[in-house]
């Protein structure tokens, strides 16, 4: 297919520049730099305006499960805008996607995760989260149960609720966040932060802070516990395995919900529909987004165990989207599930291309500049470190050499994003073998670039 977008690459950045406002980014240097524009996207690949064509690592924003160019998708995104393109669900009224997604969603997901409440993104499905565990205490005649525990590092979204859940010191540094009644606990980052502890002792202390807090704050005063099953956004970070089982056990000997947030880990990326069957946890609530349409159209929403949606459900909960349930959104996001379901898209993780990349994505370890590769189904990251033996950090600002590497990768034609000195990948789930044997040439690359460049710039140098 031709490109239909033939103007030149220096005036759309120039615009760009001048009108454009980016998430999460120093606007002052892109302009100089220039953004990449993104004209086209064929399953894992992206191609550029200069026609270049890249490999996406990172499905977009952890979200094109299904990868680009599905025209089943716009099909049924066309269908339900000629039919109905928008109508609400606030008063008394419902349309046939809301009903048919809701009732998917309570098919596939375990256990008694029986209801929907739909949001239009992660963030604001996290808003409704902290309203709503707030609010159905407040029903059961205890409405001091109120705060809410969460993690340092620990991504939930960029609104004020969401963000201010999260335990990003970046996002909270501005704007007043984070709100009163959240407290945050240490994460189960044993690569930097465990020490000289095994990754067992590690993991089960990281894991009873949550009992800490709860008995600080009081069991009388606590509402929820929120996390993601892996972080993502805070560099892939796959928790010490009695981590989970040890944070289950105090979720059940306390009386507090369970959120796990599941906007990355949903939808196969773990090669389970959700990353908390892959640990072994039993959430009240998940949390979804990104892979619950592929990202072709903005939808989140929350799924709700049988119990909280009967609490929840006894009195008008005065909550809800303009886009909640957005008829075109879910009829997307349906047809989305099916090709999952048709291509067996979470089995292919778990039995084919997950084990296939984890081979080769571990050998990684060998290169002289990677401390640590991990990887679960299809989220993998690597420590870059000058001194693998100590897992020591660099001497430079953390994220100084982690964007090195990012602008190789870049520049190899290969998305792989970094946080700080940590290098994450997300591919697509229909990601071919061939093209991960391609990504994984690309990565060497990239790090024998970036170790040629360390050594140049003699920034191959441990903190003290
Ligand atoms: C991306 C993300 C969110 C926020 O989703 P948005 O759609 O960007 O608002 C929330 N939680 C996790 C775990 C995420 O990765």
């Amino acid at each position: 297919m031709p490109l239909t977008n033939v103007r030149p690459t220096a005036e759309l950045q120039a615009l760009d520049a001048a009108h454009h406002m980016h998430p999460f980014t120093d606007q002052s240097s892109l302009a100089k730099k220039g953004a990449r524009i993104i004209v086209r996207g064929e399953g894992s690949w992206l191609t550029d305006s200069e026609g270049e064509r890249i490999l996406d690592g990172m499905s977009g924003l952890w979200c094109v499960n299904v990868g680009y160019g599905r025209e089943r998708l716009v099909q049924a995104a066309d269908r339900q805008m000629r039919e109905l393109p928008y109508y609400n669900t606030f008063f008394q009224t419902t349309h046939i996607p809301a009903i048919d997604l809701a009732a998917k969603l309570a098919e596939i997901c375990p256990g008694d995760l029986n209801h929907v409440f739909f949001a239009g993104s992660g963030s604001e499905a996290n808003d409704t989260n902290l309203r709503m565990v707030r609010h159905y205490w407040a029903l059961k005649g205890k409405p001091s149960k109120s705060w809410i525990i969460s993690r340092k590092n620990g991504y939930h979204g960029s609104s004020v609720g969401s963000g201010s859940m999260g335990g990003m010191a970046g996002i909270h540094a501005q704007g007043g966040l984070p709100i009163p009644g959240i407290r945050h606990i240490d994460q189960p980052y044993w690569y930097l932060e465990g020490g000289d502890a095994s990754p067992e002792d590690f993991g089960r202390a990281r894991a009873r802070q949550l009992e800490t807090a709860i008995d600080e704050i009081g069991e009388d005063n606590v509402a929820a516990f929120i996390a993601e099953p892996i972080q993502g956004a805070g560099g892939v970070i796959i928790p010490p395995e009695n981590y989970w089982p040890e944070i289950q056990r105090i979720c059940d000997e306390r009386e507090i919900l369970l959120i796990c947030d599941e906007v990355i880990t949903g939808f196969g990326r773990t090669g389970h529909w959700f990353g908390h069957q892959a640990i072994g946890a039993r959430p009240d609530i998940i949390t979804i987004a990104k892979g619950l349409s592929s990202g072709y159209l903005p939808i989140g929403g929350s799924v709700v165990s049988d119990e909280v949606a009967e609490v929840i459900g006894s009195d008008e909960f005065n909550h809800g989207y303009t886009y909640s349930g957005h008829p075109v959104a879910a009829a997307v996001a349906l047809e989305n599930l099916a090709i999952i379901e048709e291509e067996k898209l979470v089995q292919r993780v778990h039995d084919d291309v997950g084990p296939y990349i984890r081979e080769k994505w571990l050998s990684l370890v060998d290169h002289p500049l990677v401390g640590e590769a991990t990887i679960v189904g299809l989220m993998g990251s690597i420590a870059l470190t000058p001194h693998k033996p100590s897992r020591a950090r660099f001497a430079s600002e953390a994220g100084t050499v982690g964007y090195i590497c990012r602008e190789f990768s870049f520049g190899n034609n290969l998305i792989m994003r970094h946080v700080y000195d940590r290098m994450i990948i997300a591919p697509p789930l229909v990601i071919t073998r061939e093209e991960i044997d391609i990504l994984i040439e690309r990565v060497w690359k990239t790090l024998d670039q970036t170790h040629a460049r360390l050594k140049d710039e003699g920034l191959l140098k441990a903190a003290s």
